[in-house]
C-alpha cells in the first residue's frame, strides 16, 4: 500500500536526510583518521617532526610492498677490503677531489663541495685528522642520512632530528670522535646506537668489521632497510653488521672488539662494554650527567699482575656536549 498521508511523506524524508548527514559526517572522520592519523603508526610511514609531512622516502617497504629486512640481526658481509678502497680518492685539492667522486659515485656536486668544505674546517679545528679519517668522511653522503626535510642542512655543523626523538650526531664531533677512535682495517669496531647509520657508514670505510646495535624497533629497522638500499652505491654498507637491542649488554657474539663507540649518553662506563673492550682496545663514549656529556677516550689495558687498568683522557678537554641519553628497553635512561 502507498503512503497517501502527506504528514507521514514529509516525516519520511527529514528521517532519510537526517541519516545522510550522520552518514556524511562519520565518512569525513573516517577519512580524516585513515589519511592523517593512521600513517604514523604504520610501518615505513610516519610523520616528519619538522614539517609536518609524511614520507616514505626511506620505509622499511621495498617497491613491492615487502619488507626488505626481517631479521632482528643482519649479519655481515666479508667481502669488502677496505684498504684497496679507501685512498683511492684524491684528497689534494677540491678540483681533484670533486673530479674523482663525480666520475666514480652518483653523487650531486653541490653537496660533494659542502662536504669537501665542512671537513677543510674539521681538519682546520684539529677534529679531524689522518688521510684515512679525511678519506671517510669525504666518501660519506651524509645528505642520504638526514631526513628529507633537512637535507638542505646536511652539511652544516649541527645535530638534526631523525624522529623517534634520537638525532644524527652534529659532524664535528662525528669527525673527533671518529679521529680519536684511531680504527684500522683489522679492527673490530663496535657502535652504540646506529640511530641514522651516518656514523657506522663512516666507520664501514676504515674498517672491515663493523657493528652496530640500536634500542628503538622502527629506527633500526629503518636505518637497516637504508644501509641496505645504499650498498648498491656503496658496498662497504654491506659489512656493516646490525642488531636489534641494549647496547649496554654489548654483543658477546662477536667480542672482544678492539674499538667501542657509544654514540649515546651515561653517567658510568657501562661494565659489560668494558668486558668486551680488547686489552689495548679504546672506547669513545660521552659521559656525564644528563644534558651535559664529555666525550671520554678510555684505553683498557692490564698491568703486571693481571689487574685491568683504565685511562681516560677528556677527547674535547672539558667541552662539554649534549647527546641522547642511553636508555634501556623501557625507555628508561641508565644514569642516575
Ligand atoms: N650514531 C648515530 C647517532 C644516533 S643518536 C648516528 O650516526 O646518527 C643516539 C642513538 O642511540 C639513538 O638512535 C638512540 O635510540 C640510541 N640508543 C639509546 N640507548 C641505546 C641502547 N641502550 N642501545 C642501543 N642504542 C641506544
Amino acid at each position: 500500500m502507498g503512503i497517501k498521508d502527506p504528514a507521514v511523506v514529509v516525516h519520511k524524508k527529514k528521517t532519510i536526510s537526517a541519516l545522510s548527514v550522520w552518514i556524511f559526517i562519520c565518512g569525513l572522520s573516517l577519512g580524516f583518521i585513515l589519511g592523517t592519523l593512521l600513517p604514523g603508526y604504520l610501518p615505513g610511514i610516519r610523520k616528519n617532526s619538522a614539517t609536518g609531512a609524511f614520507r616514505t622516502q626511506y620505509s622499511n617497504k621495498d617497491a613491492n610492498g615487502n619488507f626488505g629486512i626481517t631479521a632482528n640481526e643482519t649479519p655481515a658481509a666479508e667481502t669488502y677490503d677496505v684498504e684497496a678502497e679507501l685512498l683511492k680518492v684524491p684528497l689534494g685539492s677540491e678540483e681533484q677531489y670533486l673530479k674523482w667522486m663525480l666520475q666514480n659515485t652518483n653523487e650531486e656536486e653541490e653537496f660533494l663541495v659542502a662536504r669537501w668544505q665542512l671537513s677543510r674546517d674539521f681538519v682546520a679545528t684539529g677534529e679531524l685528522k689522518g688521510d684515512s679519517n679525511i678519506a671517510a668522511v669525504l666518501r660519506t653522503p651524509r645528505e642520504k642520512f638526514v631526513r628529507e626535510a633537512n637535507i638542505n642542512r646536511a652539511y652544516q655543523d649541527t645535530w638534526l632530528p631523525i624522529g623517534y626523538g634520537a638525532t644524527i650526531t652534529d659532524p664535528d664531533v662525528v669527525a673527533m670522535m671518529t679521529t680519536s677512535l684511531d680504527v684500522k682495517p683489522e679492527h673490530r669496531v663496535l657502535e652504540i646506537g646506529t640511530g641514522s647509520g651516518y656514523q657506522s657508514a663512516i666507520l664501514s670505510n676504515l674498517s672491515n668489521h663493523v657493528y652496530s646495535i640500536e634500542i628503538i624497533e622502527p629506527l633500526f629497522y629503518e636505518t637497516a632497510r637504508l644501509q641496505k638500499e645504499l650498498a648498491n652505491d656503496y658496498p662497504s654498507y654491506r659489512h656493516i653488521a646490525k642488531k636489534l637491542g641494549d647496547g649496554f649488554y654489548g654483543w658477546e657474539k662477536y667480542a672482544p672488539f678492539d674499538r667501542i663507540i657509544v654514540t649515546c649518553s651515561i653517567d658510568h662506563l657501562p661494565p659489560p662494554l668494558i668486558r668486551q673492550l680488547a686489552d689495548d682496545g679504546i672506547m669513545i663514549i660521552p659521559l656525564g650527567p644528563p644534558g651535559k656529556q664529555f666525550i671520554m677516550e678510555v684505553k683498557k689495558s692490564t698491568d703486571e699482575n693481571g689487574n685491568i687498568v683504565l685511562k681516560r683522557r677528556d677527547v674535547y678537554n672539558g667541552l662539554s656536549v649534549k647527546f641522547i641519553p642511553f636508555r634501556d628497553d623501557s625507555g628508561e635512561g641508565y644514569s642516575n
